[in-house]
């Protein structure tokens, strides 16, 4: 079977009612990036920091996948699917997409600011992380989340999975982050890649063998999916 990668950001899960922060003019829900999204934000003001996920939160379990999170199962019957998604929502794995690796953290748990591999689930999951809600260290949980200006840890296994790719699909995303964006460029030079984005051909300065799909993911996914499915 050939190996499938989709990388996939927040334009994949906007059709099902979350926003995108870059479609909004550089505020995210009517919050400055800065205020709620960094180490030092988190730093000044944690109670700020943690209502801001909390309402995030909310938000994703809410929301519901789309059909571009659903035509991505389909395609495990034919090829070894791998996802790789900026994502902090679980849309993809309650689409029922069996691989998923997520680069910027994970909205549902919460994360020991001293220790960095004790995270756990939030539970009750519907209260989200509550004030005084301490780590063995006396220290407050913090969002499972990599703000701006951290290290993304699992940048390394997602370079690997995208050089083994034989078939990449870019979805969704501005290729504005970094690193995420620059995981596109370790496709190896026989690799089939496809960008879906309403943005596509305006967004970076893409390789001429890139395949771009200038649509939206609801629309867009299922397509290609059902032609790469045919010619597997
Ligand atoms: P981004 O820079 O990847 O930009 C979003 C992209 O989505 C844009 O290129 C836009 O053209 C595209 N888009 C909008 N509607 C679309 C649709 N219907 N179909 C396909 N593409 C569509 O992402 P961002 O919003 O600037 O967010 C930056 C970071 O913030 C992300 O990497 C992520 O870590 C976090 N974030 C996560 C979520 C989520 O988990 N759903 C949502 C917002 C932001």
């Amino acid at each position: 079977m050939k190996k499938l990668v989709v990388l996939s950001g927040a334009g994949i899960s906007a059709e099902s009612g979350i926003q995108t922060f870059r479609d909004s003019d550089g505020l995210w829900e009517n919050y400055r990036v800065e205020d709620v999204c960094t180490p030092e934000a988190l730093a000044r003001n944690p109670e700020l920091v943690i209502h801001f996920y909390n309402e995030r939160l909310q938000q994703v379990l809410k929301a519901k996948p789309n059909p571009a999170h659903t035509a991505l199962v389909e395609l495990e019957k034919a090829y070894r699917v791998q996802i790789v998604t900026q994502n902090i929502d679980d849309l993809h794995e309650r689409a029922g997409s069996s691989h998923v690796l997520h680069l910027h953290g994970e909205i549902r748990k919460k994360r020991s600011s001293v220790d960095e591999n004790d995270i756990r689930d939030i539970v009750p999951i519907e209260k989200g992380i509550q004030m005084g809600d301490l780590d063995k260290y006396g220290k407050q949980y913090r969002p499972h989340i990599v703000f701006f200006g951290e290290a993304v840890p699992n940048i390394e296994p997602a370079t690997r999975m995208v050089e083994e790719a034989d078939i990449l699909l870019v979805i969704g995303t501005s290729l504005n982050v970094y690193p995420a964006a620059g995981l596109l460029y370790y496709a190896r030079p026989d690799a089939e890649v496809y960008y879906i984005d309403p943005k596509a051909d305006s967004n970076g300065h893409l390789d001429k063998r890139i395949h771009c799909i200038s649509e939206k993911a609801g629309a867009a996914v299922p397509e290609l999916v059902k032609q790469l499915l045919e010619k597997a």
